[in-house]
C-alpha cells in the first residue's frame, strides 16, 4: 500500500499556505523553547482569537454558552482550550492533544560550583537524550527563578545577538583513547553534563570572605545580584531549562524541510492550536490539550495523568448545564480525540531499526498509529477499528495526505504517548502527528508537507468528525 509524496499534490495555493504554516511554525519554535514559553504564547494568540480565561466564568458565575471559547491554564505549563459548540457538551467533543515539553537539561537545585578556576552549573537531564548529542553545542538558558516573596524572573539568555551563550565541553580527540572505547550510552556521562558558566575571577572585593576572595564562584554571584537580584540561594526555588541556543531553520537545498530544537512534540502541539485557533463556529464542542511531562511520564500535576482535565471539563459542564458528574462522565467517554505526538521518521541511514512498510516516511503527511508500545503491543492504546474507519472518511473529506506507521521494528523499542491516558475514560482515541528525523537530538528535523498536513488533518477533524 504506497502512500503518496505531499509534495507531488500541491497546486499553488497550497504552497502558498504551506509556507505561511511553515513560517508561523518557525516562529513559535524560535520563540517557545520551554512549557512556560509555550503558555504564554498560546495564552496570547487565544485571546486574540476571543478566548477567554475560564476563571472569569467561574469567579464571576458567568454561565458559559454556545459559541463561548475558554482556557484553562496549570501551574504556567499546561493548557485546555474549549470552543463551545451548539450539541449538548454529553454528546462529547473533539479533542486535539499534543504535549509542550521536550527533552533537555535541567539546572540541579545546589547547582554552582567551582572548579580549576572555572564555575560551572551542575545538572540532571530531562527525558530521553542521547548525553553525546549535548556537548560542545552553543546552549541556552531559560526558566524563571522565584524568590521568597513570589517575585518570578524570567530568565532568557543566550539566543539574541548580544547574548552570551553556554557549553558543555567534550575531551579532546587527541586525549581520546580511552573514551573513545566506551559504550555510547556512558560516553558521556550524566553527571558530566555541566554547564560551563564563567571563568573570570572577581575583582578585590574587600566586603567578601577570605574564601571568596578572587573566585570565578563570586563574580557569577556577582553577576547574577546585578542582573537578577538573584542569590546563591534562589536557585533553590529556580526552574532554569538548558537547551540548544539559536533560531528554527529551513533545511535542505530546496528548503523542504525545517531544522529545530524542540519539535518532539511542539511540532503537533502547534499545528493542533493552530486548528482550534481557526475553527470558528462548531457543533461539537472542540478541545485542545498541551499537557507537560510527557517526556518523563505524564506525571506530576501538569502531565496527562493529573486531574486537571478531568476537573476542567466538570467546570465547564456546571458552567454550561450545572453540575452533573454523570455528565462529566458521558462527556468524556462520548469524546474523540487524536492524542497527537511525533513518529520516527524511516532514515535510510539506519535502514536497521525500521520495518519499512510500516515505516513513517518525511513527506508523505499525518501519521497514524493504530497501536503503540512494542514487544507485543505491550503498555499501548490500541485504536478502535471503527474509530479507524470513521477517521479514514473525515481525513479524505479534508483532503489530507496521511500514512499509518509503527514507531521502529517490533522487537527494537516503541514509545508511549498519552493515548492510553485518555482511552481510561472510554473515549475513542488514537495515536496520529508528525514524521521526526533525529528525534530527542538537540535539532530535531521535519518535513514542511508533514507539518503543513497535520495542521489540516487537524482541522478537518475538529469540522468532519462527529
Ligand atoms: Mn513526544
Ligand atoms: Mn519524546
Amino acid at each position: 500500500m504506497e502512500r503518496k509524496n505531499a509534495w507531488t499534490t500541491y497546486d499553488d495555493e497550497d504552497l502558498e499556505k504551506l509556507e505561511l504554516t511553515s513560517e508561523s511554525y518557525k516562529d513559535f519554535l524560535t520563540k517557545c523553547k520551554t512549557e512556560r514559553e509555550c503558555i504564554q504564547y498560546i495564552v496570547g494568540q487565544s485571546k486574540e482569537k476571543g478566548y477567554k480565561d475560564i476563571r472569569e466564568y467561574i469567579d464571576g458565575g458567568i454561565p458559559l454558552a454556545a459559541g463561548d471559547k475558554v482556557y484553562a491554564v496549570c501551574m504556567n505549563k499546561m493548557i485546555a482550550l474549549f470552543n463551545i459548540g451548539t450539541e449538548p457538551l454529553s454528546n462529547g467533543m473533539n479533542i486535539l492533544g499534543a504535549h509542550i515539553d521536550s527533552p533537555r537539561i535541567d539546572v540541579k537545585q545546589n547547582p554552582l560550583y567551582e572548579s580549576a578556576e572555572l564555575a560551572y552549573l551542575d545538572t540532571h537531564y530531562y527525558g530521553g537524550i542521547k548525553k553525546y548529542q549535548w556537548v560542545t553545542l552553543p546552549l541556552a538558558l531559560h526558566g524563571v527563578v522565584v524568590k521568597k516573596d513570589g517575585t518570578v524572573k524570567e530568565v532568557s539568555i543566550g539566543e539574541r545577538d548580544s547574548d552570551p551563550v553556554f557549553v558543555i565541553t567534550d575531551l579532546l580527540i587527541h586525549l581520546s583513547g580511552k573514551q573513545l572505547e566506551k559504550k555510547a550510552n556512558v560516553v558521556v556521562e550524566g553527571e558530566n553534563l555541566d554547564l560551563l558558566f564563567g571563568s573570570r575571577p572577581i575583582e578585590e572585593d574587600e566586603t567578601l570572605d577570605e574564601k571568596e576572595k578572587k573566585t570565578v564562584k563570586a563574580n557569577v554571584l556577582k553577576i547574577l545580584k546585578d542582573y537578577y537580584e538573584m542569590e546563591e540561594e534562589d536557585f533553590m526555588s529556580a526552574e532554569l531549562e538548558i537547551v540548544p541556543a539559536g533560531k528554527a531553520r529551513d533545511c535542505g537545498i530546496d528548503r523542504s524541510m525545517i531544522l529545530s530544537y524542540g519539535q518532539d512534540d511542539r511540532v503537533c502541539a502547534y499545528t493542533s492550536l493552530l486548528a482550534m485557533l481557526e475553527c470558528d463556529k462548531v457543533s461539537r464542542t472542540s478541545c485542545c490539550l498541551l499537557v507537560d511531562k510527557e517526556e518523563i511520564g505524564s506525571v506530576g500535576a501538569t502531565g496527562m495523568h493529573s486531574r486537571f482535565f478531568e476537573n476542567t471539563v466538570a467546570e465547564i459542564v456546571a458552567l454550561l448545564e450545572g453540575e452533573s458528574e454523570l455528565k462529566v462522565r458521558r462527556t468524556l467517554q462520548n469524546s474523540t480525540m487524536l492524542s497527537s505526538d511525533v513518529n520516527a521518521a524511516y532514515d535510510p541511514l539506519y535502514a536497521d531499526a525500521f520495518e519499512k512498510r510500516s515505516a513513517s516516511y518525511l513527506g508523505k503527511g499525518l501519521v497514524y498509529s493504530k497501536f503503540t508500545g512494542s514487544r507485543g503491543k505491550s503498555g499501548s492504546n490500541d485504536a478502535n477499528a471503527e474509530y479507524i474507519g470513521k477517521l479514514r472518511d473525515v481525513m479524505e473529506k479534508g483532503e489530507v495526505n496521511y500514512q499509518f506507521a509503527e514507531l521502529g521494528k517490533v522487537d527494537i523499542g516503541g514509545g508511549g504517548t498519552i493515548a492510553y491516558i485518555m482511552a481510561n475514560y472510554g473515549m475513542q482515541v488514537i495515536d496520529s502527528g508528525v514524521a521526526v528525523m533525529s528525534m530527542h537530538a538537540p535539532w530535531e528535523l521535519t518535513s514542511k508537507a508533514d507539518v503543513y498536513e497535520a495542521y489540516k488533518g487537524y482541522v478537518a477533524f475538529l469540522k468532519y468528525m462527529n
